[in-house]
């Protein structure tokens, strides 16, 4: 109970205080953790702004290297390609100059021009040139009327009064729109006409004459001149088409521009068709081969810019819309974003005059994120990143989100999202710690438990030994006692002449002589075995036979017993002519063997009969005592060998002994390099062998 307690009570008070420690310990690991993600997700966070930040200090950069003194348009196409090759973020450019969109270019650039034109036409300031003016205004009726009946002529399929009019329209003096009209009334009869190269003339003639003219519609002559022409099969225009279309080559309205843009880029992929085909039926030679315009990479790119104009231009018109050169950032504030109907996000910064910025390519930015995920340290690994729009709906559960952190400006409509998205590593480090920590108590206990069962064996045996001696002691005195007795008892009665006769007197000395012999040899035993203890007990080993042993064993032990001595019968089983002869030290050999032949008789009360007998084996010869005894237990038989012991039956059979007998033959046996061996079975009786080792044939 008390070791059990003395275990148990320290073990758990360790426990529970190495509890406490890991406890706290795990905690800070925790925290530690947690502001080290938090530190590299607002990490992350801020490169991303920093990113954004970069790029518009770029645009800032070239919108101003761009500006000229004067010039309106200080950003095309082409400078926002060159930025956007740099900057995967961006999406669209625009760019503020003094309160105005000046990029990408404002849709009524062309109306402007218009206006500004008829203005300047209209508002003659000097009446002198009113009179020229209005026969001007009488000219232009006159030639509307014959306008009109061309075109009904031409309606009517009357080619040739309608050619005769249109001419008359194209002639007209002070050229103007009515003229560019007729010219192309004019190409347009003559082709039905089949008169390609009259018409092709009219047409030639009204793309060099018509300048910056626009008919009704807004349309500029030149392009429908252009597009005439390439009807009448000049192909290869389209190309100087698409270009000028492409930058402002014709002061066209925005919707014509947007229409001939995609009507040349239909032209020209029908135009690679049919040189395709033309290549592919060469088994037939056709008659006139035409080199082809373009190659299909050529006519990819031609629409893929076209595209890339007309989604610039909606973004032109939704900034407008919006009114983004109006929207001012706050005060005091460089960049910062705008959202802009449908999602669109715009960063902006401004610099003085000028304000520029983009729209965020947002798959582009979700990208980005994944680059930063990947990029975390090791500790960051399990973290998903991900980008949140602010006032969004976070739809992750409580326990898997770890942090949301706000992007700075000029990302501020984000915020940076992380969650848990493999096994959290703190948990593994928790539970490794646990484990270790229980280890650690349980091997704790270990130590503990084996301390205390070492102790107590110690304690134990100890105390087992305290009690055989005191047992022994005891013995000793008592088996002192007895033939002391017989020898003072015959002494007094040889002195009180109690004997009658001189036999009597014989008897009474032989009495004293054997008990005191007996008495000597108990104490030769506790001499013996106290010299063999202090280790100064000295072996002198020699060459004896093995008989003359025996026989001087059997003499002593004859002298000594009272009776019995008739039993003991010996046997010589060893080979017929072998050696005989043993190393041994004499005294030591007899000793043990008279030891044996005591405990013999001594332990087989009622069961007489001693057997000595001679045995050969490898290199060792054996003297065997058997008797028909107590026998001995087999858990008794391995310790009847040490010091001062005495098998329970021993003491129940009511056999006084001291327990040193045994423990000298072994250690005499061990010290001449012999053996002692025990083969008993209780109530049977005991075989013990003395093996001596075998001195070795002179002849060998
Ligand atoms: P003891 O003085 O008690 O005989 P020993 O050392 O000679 O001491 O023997 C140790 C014990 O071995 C004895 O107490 C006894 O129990 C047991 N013993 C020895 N020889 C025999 C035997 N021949 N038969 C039965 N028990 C024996």
């Amino acid at each position: 109970m008390l070791p059990a307690v003395a275990i148990v009570v320290p073990a758990s008070l360790l426990a529970v205080l190495g509890w406490r420690a890991y406890r706290a310990d795990a905690l800070s690991l925790r925290d530690r953790f947690r502001q080290d993600q938090a530190a590299m997700v607002r990490l992350a966070a801020a490169r991303l702004s920093e990113e954004v930040g970069r790029a518009l200090e770029d645009l800032a950069e070239r919108a101003r290297a761009r500006a000229k003194p004067g010039a309106r348009s200080v950003f095309d196409e082409q400078s926002e390609a060159r930025f956007r090759a740099t900057h995967s973020l961006a999406r669209h450019v625009f760019v503020v100059h003094q309160g105005q969109l000046i990029y990408p270019a404002p849709t009524q650039r062309f109306a402007s021009r218009d206006e500004r034109s008829t203005e300047s036409d209209a508002l003659q300031p000097s009446s002198a040139v009113t009179h020229r003016y209005i026969q001007q205004q009488r000219r232009l009726r006159r030639m509307r009327a014959v306008f009109g009946r061309a075109l009904r002529a031409e309606y009517r399929g009357r080619l040739g009064r309608a050619a005769r009019l249109y001419g008359i329209v194209a002639r007209a003096v002070g050229g103007g729109r009515m003229a560019a009209n007729g010219s192309l009334g004019l190409a347009r009869v003559l082709r039905r006409r089949g008169d390609l190269k009259g018409a092709r003339k009219a047409l030639v003639s009204v793309a060099q004459a018509a300048g910056a003219k626009r008919n009704a519609r807004g349309i500029a002559y030149k392009l429908l001149a252009h597009a005439g022409l390439v009807e009448l099969g000049d192909r290869a225009r389209l190309l100087e088409m698409h270009k000028r279309l492409m930058g402002a080559g014709y002061a066209t309205s925005p919707q014509s521009r947007r229409f001939y843009l995609r009507w040349v880029v239909r032209r020209l992929r029908r135009a690679l068709g049919r040189s395709r085909l033309t290549a592919a039926s060469s088994t037939t030679p056709p008659v006139k081969v035409s080199a082809p315009l373009l190659s299909s990479s050529q006519l990819r790119g031609i629409s893929q810019r076209t595209e890339a104009l007309f989604a610039t231009e909606r973004f032109g018109r939704m900034l407008a819309r919006y009114g983004v050169q109006e929207r001012a950032l706050p005060s005091g504030e460089r960049t910062g974003a705008l959202l802009v109907d449908a999602g669109t996000i715009l960063v902006l910064r401004r610099d003085g005059q000028t304000m520029v910025g983009f729209s965020l390519d947002q798959q582009a930015l979700r990208r980005r994120v994944g680059q930063q995920q990947r990029r975390l340290p090791p500790s960051g690994r399990g973290i998903a990143l991900r980008l949140s729009r602010v006032g969004q709906r976070i739809d992750v559960p409580a326990k898997k989100l770890l942090h949301n952190a706000a992007l700075p400006a000029p990302l501020g409509h984000f915020s940076l999202i992380a969650t848990r998205a493999a096994a959290d590593p703190v948990a593994d480090i928790e539970r490794k710690g646990q484990l270790r920590h229980i280890g650690m108590v349980l091997g704790l206990v270990l130590v503990l438990a084996a301390g205390l069962f070492f102790t107590y064996r110690g304690v134990r045996r100890e105390s087992d030994l305290a009690q055989l001696k005191s047992d022994f002691a005891s013995n000793v005195s008592h088996e002192l006692k007895t033939p002391l007795t017989s020898i003072r008892m015959y002494a007094e009665m040889l002195q009180q002449g109690i004997a009658e006769g001189p036999d009597d007197q014989q008897r009474y000395h032989e009495v004293i002589i054997r008990e005191s012999e007996r008495l000597g040899r108990l104490i030769a035993n506790v001499l013996d075995f106290s010299r063999v203890e202090r280790g100064t007990r000295r072996y002198d080993l020699v060459e004896i036979e093995v008989d003359e042993l025996v026989r001087d064993a059997l003499d002593t032990f004859s002298r000594l017993a009272d009776e019995d001595v008739a039993d003991v019968t010996l046997a010589d089983k060893i080979e017929p002519g072998a050696s005989k002869h043993v190393i041994a030290d004499h005294e030591a050999a007899v000793q043990s063997l008279l030891n044996l032949l005591s405990n013999a008789v001594k332990y087989s009360r009622g069961a007489p009969g001693v057997e000595v007998t001679l045995r050969g084996g490898h290199g060792e010869l054996g003297v065997e005592v058997r008797d028909h005894g107590i026998g001995i237990p087999p858990a008794e038989q391995k310790r009847i060998f040490d010091d001062f012991y005495r098998a329970p039956q021993a003491r129940q059979a009511n056999v006084e002994g001291t327990g040193l007998g045994l423990a000298l033959v072994r250690r005499h046996m061990e010290a001449c390099g012999g053996r002692v061996t025990v083969q008993s079975a209780v109530a049977k009786g005991s075989r013990f062998t003395l093996w001596f080792p075998a001195a070795r044939d002179e002849e060998e």
